[in-house]
């Protein structure tokens, strides 16, 4: 048997990290495999533009290089992989779940139903319809049809025993069929709802697996009735745990971001995001510059292989102790057995360090491939960037060592190389500059500047000492002032790394720029 799983998003115009970590573990699973991960889009009932909506759904996927096998955009020979296109199949099914008595055909109205429902609950009993209206022959739906009933197409369920199966993740889990209702499965226009088209969807795509979320556990008896009775071999099923919020056992929701955000891990991670949008002119409304679904890392410059990485352990461990998989280690480790069944809180912490990890092991080369962009995106260097620009952006990147935790972090560590007058933060001049210190110092190291030679971190460092030491003050008492001065802020680079990166000429111009602000 070939493994077939698959990854069936609606198209909603964003990819929520949860659905990622579905996605993941099916991909997971058939690549481990040797199988085929399916990509199908469950664009049923899908009133908006799909091609739009279904774009960052796709974009996302393949940033984070879960590729798929067959799908939108690579086809395959059970093509159309979407639902809206695969419609007469649907209809044929329904059409085969009431020739063999699995479905009929019913009459009530809405409120018919309502009236049964209303009454079992002043009897304190489950509902459950009394097929009043059903119409198991044709005499009776002509009868109906005729009082101007419009006519849907529900399952029959069955209203005893139960049905039990084996989930991967749960183990054993049994349904009593007497909690099922006859859901509907055909509209009275012909069109087949959500249940009847995601089964069948999955028979025809010869889907082994289904691996999905805990949310549609409470499905399965439903659709495993339908795949039955079209004589259908069930799938296995595997239901993962719910991705949740922080600290918390509740599903994790694209709209509760404002809850969120007084999380403080969680609220540092988003604001750290928007400090960047904003340099880069990025739109961060909280529709899709969102923690929780996966355009946000990608705009900020976060390691497609550390989102991967963090969300294989959500919900999963291979040992509980090793954090950091390389891609062909996470498909050879993974396995369906070792999913806890109980929700996985989203940790924005443990993500950020898990970046740093994967971040902190680039070659420069690698990080000056990601950080360039940000740079260009911000108008700082040219497009493609001059030889001169270059080594710059890279001095910066080795000066900074693991001070650079994503991509988009290169803005606030390299702008001030790149441009002639940097903004003085006045927070930091007014900490560092207007003391009746910093300009002595200031014109006593420019004065060595002047002749250090080489111009590199060693005797520039050794400069500053003799400088401090001549004055009789710290080298603390020096540094502070002498890096707001050429570089307007407080924090950034080595200072030594920073004077050597400008050179010579810009340093002085700059500490010679500073004075005025002195005190
Ligand atoms: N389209 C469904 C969803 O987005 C897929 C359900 C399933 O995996 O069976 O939740």
């Amino acid at each position: 048997m070939t493994v077939r799983t698959r990854f069936a998003p609606s198209p909603t115009g964003y990819l929520h990290i949860g659905g990622v970590r579905t996605a993941l573990f099916n991909w997971l699973f058939a690549r481990q495999h040797g199988g085929q991960f399916i990509l199908r889009i469950d664009d049923t009932d899908v009133a908006r533009n799909v091609d739009e909506a279904l774009q960052p759904i796709l974009d996302g996927l393949q940033w984070l290089g879960i590729d798929w096998d067959e799908g939108p955009g690579v086809g395959g020979p059970h093509a159309p992989y979407f639902q809206s296109q695969r419609a007469d199949r649907h209809r044929s099914a329904a059409d085969t779940l009431l020739a063999s008595g699995h479905a009929y055909r019913d009459y009530a109205t809405p409120e018919e139903l309502d009236e049964e429902r209303k009454a079992a609950q002043a009897a304190g009993k489950p509902f459950l319809y009394s097929r009043r209206f059903a119409a198991f022959d044709d005499a009776t739906a002509t009868r109906f049809e005729a009082e101007g009933r419009k006519g849907v197409v529900r399952l029959k369920m069955p209203r005893e025993g139960s049905l039990v199966i084996d989930d991967a993740v749960r183990g054993r889990v049994e349904f009593a069929w007497e909690r099922e209702q006859d859901h509907v499965i055909q509209r009275a226009d012909g069109s087949c709802l959500y249940h009847l088209a995601s089964v069948v969807d999955d028979h025809d795509l010869a889907i082994t697996h289904v691996i999905r979320a805990e949310e549609h556990l409470s499905n399965t008896p439903r659709q495993a009735f339908i795949a039955l009775s079209l004589g259908y071999e069930l799938p296995a099923y595997a239901h993962l745990p719910l991705v949740a919020e922080p600290g918390s056992r509740t599903k994790l929701s694209k709209r509760k971001l404002a809850q969120y955000l007084k999380n403080q891990d969680f609220r540092r991670v988003m604001e750290h995001g928007q400090a960047i949008a904003a340099r880069i002119g990025l739109a961060a409304d909280a529709d899709t510059f969102n923690p929780v679904i996966v355009d946000f890392y990608r705009a900020v410059g976060y390691l497609p292989w550390a989102i991967d990485n963090y969300l294989a352990l959500l919900g999963w461990s291979y040992d509980d102790k090793t954090e950091f998989f390389s891609r062909p280690e996470l498909v050879e480790k993974f396995s369906l057995g070792r999913i806890n069944s109980s929700p996985a809180s989203f940790d924005p912490k443990k993500l950020w360090a898990v970046q740093d990890h994967y971040m902190t092991s680039l070659s420069t080369d690698e990080k000056l491939g990601l950080m360039l962009p940000y740079l260009q995106k911000a108008g700082l260097v040219a497009d493609p960037p001059g030889p001169e620009q270059r080594e710059i952006v890279r001095r910066v990147i080795e000066a900074s060592g693991d001070r650079l935790k994503v991509a988009g972090d290169i803005l606030a560590y390299a702008d001030f190389f790149l441009v002639d007058e940097p903004e003085m933060d006045p927070e930091a001049v007014a900490k560092r500059l207007a003391t009746p210190t910093a300009r002595p110092h200031l014109k006593a190291f420019a004065a060595r500047l002047a002749t250090v030679e080489p111009f590199e971190p060693g005797p520039i460092e050794e400069a500053l000492k003799a400088t401090a030491e001549a004055a009789g003050a710290k080298v603390g008492d020096l540094v502070h002032p002498i890096r707001v001065a050429i570089t307007g802020r407080g924090v950034g680079p080595g200072l030594y790394d920073c004077l050597a990166i400008l050179g010579r000429e810009q340093s002085l111009v700059r500490i010679s720029r500073a004075l005025p602000h002195c005190g």
